[in-house]
Protein backbone atom coordinates (compact mmCIF):
# COMPACT_ATOMS: atom_id res chain seq x y z
CA UNK A 1 0.00 0.00 0.00
CA UNK A 2 2.67 2.61 1.18
CA UNK A 3 4.84 1.99 -2.06
CA UNK A 4 1.64 1.98 -4.12
CA UNK A 5 0.93 5.91 -2.72
CA UNK A 6 4.51 7.01 -3.01
CA UNK A 7 4.26 5.97 -6.84
CA UNK A 8 1.03 7.92 -7.66
CA UNK A 9 2.83 10.64 -5.64
CA UNK A 10 5.66 10.39 -8.37
CA UNK A 11 3.61 10.00 -10.83
CA UNK A 12 1.74 13.81 -9.87
CA UNK A 13 5.24 15.29 -8.68
CA UNK A 14 6.38 14.42 -12.88
CA UNK A 15 2.94 15.41 -14.56
CA UNK A 16 3.85 18.81 -12.99
CA UNK A 17 7.46 19.44 -12.90
CA UNK A 18 8.85 17.26 -15.76
CA UNK A 19 10.93 14.33 -16.05
CA UNK A 20 13.60 15.71 -13.76
CA UNK A 21 16.10 16.33 -12.45
CA UNK A 22 14.29 19.44 -10.89
CA UNK A 23 15.82 21.80 -8.29
CA UNK A 24 14.00 22.90 -4.89
CA UNK A 25 14.22 26.65 -6.58
CA UNK A 26 16.18 27.91 -9.21
CA UNK A 27 16.39 31.22 -9.68
CA UNK A 28 15.51 33.01 -13.05
CA UNK A 29 17.06 35.62 -14.97
CA UNK A 30 15.47 36.52 -18.19
CA UNK A 31 14.83 40.00 -17.64
CA UNK A 32 17.92 42.92 -17.43
CA UNK A 33 20.05 41.17 -14.81
CA UNK A 34 22.95 41.10 -17.16
CA UNK A 35 22.62 44.35 -18.70
CA UNK A 36 22.35 46.30 -14.93
CA UNK A 37 25.64 43.99 -14.15
CA UNK A 38 27.42 45.19 -17.30
CA UNK A 39 26.42 48.63 -16.59
CA UNK A 40 27.44 48.64 -12.71
CA UNK A 41 30.86 46.97 -14.14
CA UNK A 42 31.66 49.55 -16.70
CA UNK A 43 30.81 52.48 -14.39
CA UNK A 44 33.17 51.37 -11.59
CA UNK A 45 30.49 51.53 -8.96
CA UNK A 46 30.53 47.94 -7.75
CA UNK A 47 30.65 48.01 -3.74
CA UNK A 48 29.43 49.90 -1.30
CA UNK A 49 27.77 53.40 -2.89
CA UNK A 50 26.06 53.51 -6.32
CA UNK A 51 22.68 54.31 -7.93
CA UNK A 52 21.66 51.03 -7.99
CA UNK A 53 21.19 50.85 -4.40
CA UNK A 54 18.89 53.80 -4.24
CA UNK A 55 17.28 52.60 -6.95
CA UNK A 56 16.48 48.79 -5.46
CA UNK A 57 15.23 50.78 -1.80
CA UNK A 58 12.89 52.57 -3.75
CA UNK A 59 11.04 50.11 -5.53
CA UNK A 60 11.01 48.02 -2.96
CA UNK A 61 9.46 50.40 -0.63
CA UNK A 62 6.94 51.39 -3.79
CA UNK A 63 6.13 47.54 -4.28
CA UNK A 64 5.68 46.56 -0.57
CA UNK A 65 4.01 49.87 0.34
CA UNK A 66 6.74 50.59 3.13
CA UNK A 67 7.69 53.68 3.87
CA UNK A 68 11.11 53.00 3.44
CA UNK A 69 13.53 49.78 2.26
CA UNK A 70 17.13 50.08 3.37
CA UNK A 71 19.24 47.19 1.36
CA UNK A 72 21.61 45.13 3.25
CA UNK A 73 24.18 42.39 2.91
CA UNK A 74 21.65 39.73 3.76
CA UNK A 75 17.95 38.93 5.94
CA UNK A 76 20.43 37.45 8.93
CA UNK A 77 21.71 40.92 9.05
CA UNK A 78 18.58 42.32 8.46
CA UNK A 79 17.25 40.62 11.55
CA UNK A 80 20.01 41.24 13.64
CA UNK A 81 20.10 45.27 13.15
CA UNK A 82 15.94 45.56 13.44
CA UNK A 83 16.41 43.41 16.89
CA UNK A 84 18.52 45.86 17.86
CA UNK A 85 15.99 48.65 16.46
CA UNK A 86 13.76 47.30 18.70
CA UNK A 87 15.74 47.09 21.79
CA UNK A 88 16.50 44.15 22.24
CA UNK A 89 19.49 43.44 25.04
CA UNK A 90 21.91 41.10 26.31
CA UNK A 91 19.89 38.48 28.00
CA UNK A 92 16.93 39.72 27.42
CA UNK A 93 14.81 36.59 25.69
CA UNK A 94 12.85 36.87 22.71
CA UNK A 95 10.06 34.53 21.40
CA UNK A 96 10.54 32.99 17.84
CA UNK A 97 9.02 29.65 16.57
CA UNK A 98 11.09 26.90 16.79
CA UNK A 99 9.78 26.09 13.63
CA UNK A 100 11.78 28.31 11.20
CA UNK A 101 15.71 28.88 9.56
CA UNK A 102 17.93 28.86 11.89
CA UNK A 103 19.02 32.47 10.81
CA UNK A 104 15.99 33.97 12.72
CA UNK A 105 17.10 32.37 15.88
CA UNK A 106 21.26 33.24 15.64
CA UNK A 107 20.30 36.92 15.25
CA UNK A 108 18.78 36.84 18.45
CA UNK A 109 22.12 35.59 19.70
CA UNK A 110 23.71 38.54 17.68
CA UNK A 111 21.97 40.77 20.39
CA UNK A 112 23.38 38.72 22.83
CA UNK A 113 20.16 37.17 23.57
CA UNK A 114 17.92 34.22 23.89
CA UNK A 115 15.72 32.97 21.66
CA UNK A 116 12.23 31.48 23.86
CA UNK A 117 10.91 29.04 21.15
CA UNK A 118 7.27 28.86 20.89
CA UNK A 119 4.72 26.69 18.68
CA UNK A 120 3.24 26.55 14.98
CA UNK A 121 -0.12 25.45 13.76
CA UNK A 122 -1.27 23.33 10.80
CA UNK A 123 -3.09 26.19 8.85
CA UNK A 124 -0.71 28.83 8.56
CA UNK A 125 2.14 26.96 9.58
CA UNK A 126 3.40 29.66 11.52
CA UNK A 127 2.76 30.62 15.42
CA UNK A 128 0.00 29.10 17.07
CA UNK A 129 -1.82 32.76 18.54
CA UNK A 130 -4.22 30.29 20.75
CA UNK A 131 -1.42 27.94 22.33
CA UNK A 132 0.84 31.16 22.92
CA UNK A 133 -1.75 33.58 24.73
CA UNK A 134 -2.44 30.30 27.04
CA UNK A 135 1.17 29.87 27.52
CA UNK A 136 2.13 33.83 28.21
CA UNK A 137 -0.95 33.87 30.68
CA UNK A 138 0.40 31.12 32.86
CA UNK A 139 4.44 32.00 32.52
CA UNK A 140 4.86 35.77 32.00
CA UNK A 141 4.05 38.68 34.47
CA UNK A 142 3.65 42.61 32.77
CA UNK A 143 5.41 44.97 35.16
CA UNK A 144 6.12 48.61 34.19
CA UNK A 145 5.73 48.24 30.81
CA UNK A 146 7.86 45.32 30.59
CA UNK A 147 7.15 41.27 30.24
CA UNK A 148 8.85 39.44 32.49
CA UNK A 149 9.42 35.27 32.12
CA UNK A 150 8.32 34.09 35.46
CA UNK A 151 10.59 31.58 35.62
CA UNK A 152 13.90 32.89 34.31
CA UNK A 153 13.31 36.56 35.75
CA UNK A 154 14.49 37.72 32.38
CA UNK A 155 13.09 40.70 30.11
CA UNK A 156 10.60 39.27 27.42
CA UNK A 157 11.65 41.84 24.89
CA UNK A 158 10.15 41.09 21.36
CA UNK A 159 8.30 38.61 19.46
CA UNK A 160 9.61 37.39 15.41
CA UNK A 161 6.56 35.74 13.59
CA UNK A 162 7.69 34.79 10.45
CA UNK A 163 5.63 33.57 7.24
CA UNK A 164 6.42 30.33 6.52
CA UNK A 165 7.59 28.93 2.71
CA UNK A 166 5.27 32.89 2.12
CA UNK A 167 1.89 31.79 4.20
CA UNK A 168 1.33 34.91 5.95
CA UNK A 169 0.55 34.32 9.86
CA UNK A 170 -2.37 35.34 11.98
CA UNK A 171 -1.07 39.16 12.11
CA UNK A 172 -4.08 40.57 13.67
CA UNK A 173 -4.04 37.62 16.77
CA UNK A 174 0.19 38.06 16.69
CA UNK A 175 -0.09 41.90 17.69
CA UNK A 176 -3.03 41.93 20.01
CA UNK A 177 -1.02 39.43 22.08
CA UNK A 178 2.02 42.15 22.02
CA UNK A 179 0.25 44.83 22.98
CA UNK A 180 -1.17 43.66 25.37
CA UNK A 181 1.87 41.72 26.71
CA UNK A 182 4.11 44.86 25.39
CA UNK A 183 6.27 42.99 22.80
CA UNK A 184 8.07 44.64 20.46
CA UNK A 185 7.22 42.75 17.02
CA UNK A 186 9.88 42.00 14.60
CA UNK A 187 7.83 40.29 11.52
CA UNK A 188 10.88 37.96 9.24
CA UNK A 189 9.32 38.27 6.08
CA UNK A 190 12.08 36.81 4.82
CA UNK A 191 10.15 34.10 2.84
CA UNK A 192 7.14 36.03 1.67
CA UNK A 193 8.34 39.17 -0.72
CA UNK A 194 4.64 39.40 -2.44
CA UNK A 195 2.57 37.85 0.34
CA UNK A 196 -0.48 40.15 1.67
CA UNK A 197 -2.05 39.88 4.88
CA UNK A 198 -5.68 41.58 4.51
CA UNK A 199 -4.27 43.49 1.52
CA UNK A 200 -1.29 44.67 3.41
CA UNK A 201 2.38 43.28 2.33
CA UNK A 202 3.62 41.21 4.74
CA UNK A 203 6.53 42.82 6.64
CA UNK A 204 4.73 46.03 7.16
CA UNK A 205 2.44 45.29 9.88
CA UNK A 206 4.36 45.81 12.48
CA UNK A 207 6.84 48.48 13.12
CA UNK A 208 9.99 46.73 11.52
CA UNK A 209 10.21 43.55 9.10
CA UNK A 210 12.76 42.16 7.16
CA UNK A 211 13.47 40.69 3.95
CA UNK A 212 16.28 38.38 2.41
CA UNK A 213 17.19 38.13 -1.51
CA UNK A 214 19.43 35.09 -1.10
CA UNK A 215 19.73 32.43 -4.08
CA UNK A 216 16.66 30.64 -3.19
CA UNK A 217 14.31 33.14 -2.21
CA UNK A 218 11.46 34.68 -4.54
CA UNK A 219 14.16 37.03 -6.16
CA UNK A 220 17.69 36.74 -5.40
CA UNK A 221 20.26 39.57 -5.40
CA UNK A 222 22.93 36.77 -5.11
CA UNK A 223 22.86 37.29 -1.20
CA UNK A 224 20.97 39.91 0.08
CA UNK A 225 18.13 41.36 2.41
CA UNK A 226 16.00 44.20 3.26
CA UNK A 227 14.46 46.05 6.49
CA UNK A 228 11.17 47.35 5.82
CA UNK A 229 9.59 50.52 8.14
CA UNK A 230 7.35 52.75 8.25
CA UNK A 231 9.10 54.90 10.78
CA UNK A 232 11.22 57.57 9.57
CA UNK A 233 13.64 57.71 12.43
CA UNK A 234 13.55 53.62 12.37
CA UNK A 235 14.45 54.53 8.84
CA UNK A 236 17.25 57.03 9.29
CA UNK A 237 18.82 54.84 12.53
CA UNK A 238 18.53 51.32 10.23
CA UNK A 239 20.85 53.29 7.60
CA UNK A 240 23.21 54.71 10.00
CA UNK A 241 23.95 51.28 11.80
CA UNK A 242 24.29 49.13 8.79
CA UNK A 243 26.65 52.16 7.58
CA UNK A 244 29.51 51.75 10.17
CA UNK A 245 27.56 54.72 11.59
CA UNK A 246 29.89 57.04 9.72
CA UNK A 247 28.74 60.89 10.20
CA UNK A 248 28.75 62.02 6.60
CA UNK A 249 31.24 64.21 5.94
CA UNK A 250 33.08 65.27 2.83
CA UNK A 251 36.51 63.56 4.04
CA UNK A 252 36.31 62.58 7.73
CA UNK A 253 35.25 59.14 9.28
CA UNK A 254 33.80 59.96 12.13
CA UNK A 255 32.03 57.00 13.26
CA UNK A 256 29.35 58.28 16.14
CA UNK A 257 28.76 54.63 17.42
CA UNK A 258 30.04 50.99 17.11
CA UNK A 259 27.87 49.90 13.69
CA UNK A 260 27.94 47.35 10.94
CA UNK A 261 29.24 47.04 7.79
CA UNK A 262 25.81 45.18 6.72
CA UNK A 263 25.14 47.49 3.51
CA UNK A 264 24.27 45.95 0.54
CA UNK A 265 26.76 46.33 -2.58
CA UNK A 266 25.91 47.93 -5.91
CA UNK A 267 26.78 45.12 -8.08
CA UNK A 268 23.79 43.11 -6.02
CA UNK A 269 21.79 45.66 -6.05
CA UNK A 270 21.84 46.04 -9.58
CA UNK A 271 20.88 41.97 -9.85
CA UNK A 272 17.64 42.85 -7.08
CA UNK A 273 16.42 45.92 -9.91
CA UNK A 274 16.19 44.00 -12.66
CA UNK A 275 14.81 40.75 -10.39
CA UNK A 276 12.09 43.08 -8.94
CA UNK A 277 11.02 44.38 -12.40
CA UNK A 278 10.23 41.08 -13.21
CA UNK A 279 8.28 40.05 -9.37
CA UNK A 280 4.89 40.10 -10.87
CA UNK A 281 5.72 37.83 -13.77
CA UNK A 282 7.00 35.21 -11.21
CA UNK A 283 4.47 35.44 -8.83
CA UNK A 284 2.24 34.51 -11.50
CA UNK A 285 4.01 31.90 -12.48
CA UNK A 286 4.20 30.61 -8.75
CA UNK A 287 0.85 30.79 -8.80
CA UNK A 288 0.07 28.64 -11.83
CA UNK A 289 2.23 26.14 -10.27
CA UNK A 290 0.10 25.74 -7.15
CA UNK A 291 -2.62 25.37 -9.42
CA UNK A 292 -0.87 22.96 -11.32
CA UNK A 293 0.20 20.73 -7.96
CA UNK A 294 -3.27 21.20 -6.64
CA UNK A 295 -4.56 20.02 -9.42
CA UNK A 296 -2.36 16.45 -9.85
CA UNK A 297 -2.06 16.12 -5.90
CA UNK A 298 -5.76 16.03 -5.42
CA UNK A 299 -6.68 12.44 -6.74
CA UNK A 300 -3.64 11.19 -4.28
CA UNK A 301 -5.57 11.41 -0.76
CA UNK A 302 -2.63 10.39 1.17
CA UNK A 303 -1.15 14.20 0.94
CA UNK A 304 -2.88 17.35 1.27
CA UNK A 305 -0.97 20.77 -0.21
CA UNK A 306 -0.71 23.54 1.99
CA UNK A 307 -2.46 26.54 0.78
CA UNK A 308 -3.00 30.20 0.73
CA UNK A 309 -4.94 31.14 4.46
CA UNK A 310 -8.43 32.65 4.69
CA UNK A 311 -7.71 36.48 3.72
CA UNK A 312 -4.58 36.28 2.80
CA UNK A 313 -2.87 36.26 -0.45
CA UNK A 314 0.67 34.26 -0.09
CA UNK A 315 3.25 34.07 -2.68
CA UNK A 316 3.69 30.48 -3.21
CA UNK A 317 7.53 30.59 -2.71
CA UNK A 318 7.88 26.75 -1.43
CA UNK A 319 5.43 24.49 -2.23
CA UNK A 320 4.16 21.99 0.20
CA UNK A 321 2.91 18.72 1.22
CA UNK A 322 1.74 17.62 4.64
CA UNK A 323 0.98 13.58 4.56
CA UNK A 324 -1.75 12.10 6.53
CA UNK A 325 -1.94 11.60 10.03
CA UNK A 326 -0.34 8.43 10.14
CA UNK A 327 1.72 8.39 7.58
CA UNK A 328 4.53 9.88 9.50
CA UNK A 329 6.08 6.87 9.51
CA UNK A 330 6.57 7.33 5.71
CA UNK A 331 8.23 10.53 5.45
CA UNK A 332 11.94 9.41 4.95
CA UNK A 333 10.39 6.99 2.34
CA UNK A 334 8.91 10.10 0.47
CA UNK A 335 11.98 11.58 0.65
CA UNK A 336 13.96 9.11 -0.61
CA UNK A 337 11.66 8.10 -3.79
CA UNK A 338 11.61 11.67 -4.78
CA UNK A 339 15.33 12.77 -4.53
CA UNK A 340 16.21 8.90 -6.12
CA UNK A 341 14.14 9.76 -9.03
CA UNK A 342 15.98 13.49 -9.67
CA UNK A 343 13.21 15.25 -7.71
CA UNK A 344 14.69 17.60 -4.93
CA UNK A 345 12.38 17.29 -2.24
CA UNK A 346 13.69 18.25 1.60
CA UNK A 347 11.84 18.37 4.90
CA UNK A 348 11.30 21.32 7.24
CA UNK A 349 13.48 22.56 9.41
CA UNK A 350 15.33 20.49 11.98
CA UNK A 351 12.92 22.30 15.26
CA UNK A 352 15.17 25.03 16.61
CA UNK A 353 15.44 23.57 20.28
CA UNK A 354 16.75 19.90 19.17
CA UNK A 355 19.93 21.95 17.32
CA UNK A 356 22.91 22.02 19.86
CA UNK A 357 23.33 25.55 19.77
CA UNK A 358 19.38 26.17 21.26
CA UNK A 359 19.06 22.88 23.31
CA UNK A 360 19.07 24.93 26.37
CA UNK A 361 16.81 27.48 25.52
CA UNK A 362 12.93 28.01 27.30
CA UNK A 363 10.86 26.76 25.27
CA UNK A 364 6.73 26.20 25.55
CA UNK A 365 5.23 22.64 24.63
CA UNK A 366 5.89 22.42 20.50
CA UNK A 367 3.03 19.57 19.39
CA UNK A 368 2.32 21.34 16.62
CA UNK A 369 5.52 21.69 15.19
CA UNK A 370 6.29 18.86 15.94
CA UNK A 371 3.72 17.48 14.17
CA UNK A 372 4.38 19.54 11.26
CA UNK A 373 7.72 18.68 10.85
CA UNK A 374 6.84 14.78 10.75
CA UNK A 375 4.45 15.16 7.96
CA UNK A 376 5.80 18.23 5.77
CA UNK A 377 7.70 17.79 2.90
CA UNK A 378 8.40 20.59 0.28
CA UNK A 379 8.31 20.17 -2.94
CA UNK A 380 9.93 21.93 -6.45
CA UNK A 381 8.83 25.48 -6.70
CA UNK A 382 10.99 27.75 -9.34
CA UNK A 383 9.42 30.03 -11.23
CA UNK A 384 10.64 28.90 -14.28
CA UNK A 385 9.41 25.09 -13.71
CA UNK A 386 6.48 25.22 -15.97
CA UNK A 387 8.01 27.14 -18.72
CA UNK A 388 6.03 29.16 -21.10
CA UNK A 389 3.29 26.68 -20.53
CA UNK A 390 -0.23 27.59 -19.70
CA UNK A 391 -2.10 25.86 -16.70
C1 LIG B 1 16.27 32.97 4.23
C2 LIG B 1 15.76 33.26 5.59
C3 LIG B 1 16.42 34.15 6.46
C4 LIG B 1 17.79 34.69 6.26
O1 LIG B 1 18.08 35.26 5.11
P1 LIG B 1 19.60 35.23 4.54
O2 LIG B 1 19.46 36.26 3.46
O3 LIG B 1 19.84 33.86 4.02
O4 LIG B 1 20.51 35.66 5.61
C5 LIG B 1 15.81 34.44 7.68
N1 LIG B 1 14.67 33.88 8.03
C6 LIG B 1 14.03 32.99 7.24
C7 LIG B 1 12.77 32.42 7.72
C8 LIG B 1 14.57 32.64 6.01
O5 LIG B 1 13.94 31.74 5.25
Amino acid sequence: MATDFIARLLEALRSVAGPGPVALHAPEFAGNERRYLIECVDSTFVSSVGPFVDDFERKLAQFTGAKHAIAVVNGTAALHVALRLSGVQPDDEVLVPALTFVATANAIIYCGAHPHFIDSEPVTLGIDVVALRAYLEKNVVVEGGRCFNRHTRRVIRALVPMHTFGHPVDMAGLLALADEFQLQVVEDAAESLGSYYRGVHTGTLARLGILSFNGNKVITTGGGGAILTNDSELARRAKHLTTTAKVPHRWEYVHDESGYNYRMPNINAALGCAQLERLPVILAAKRRLFSAYDTAFGPVSEVELVREPDGCRSNYWLNAILLRAGLEDQRDSVLTATNDAGFMTRPAWRLLHRLAPFAACPRMKLLGAERIESRLINIPSGPALLGGREP
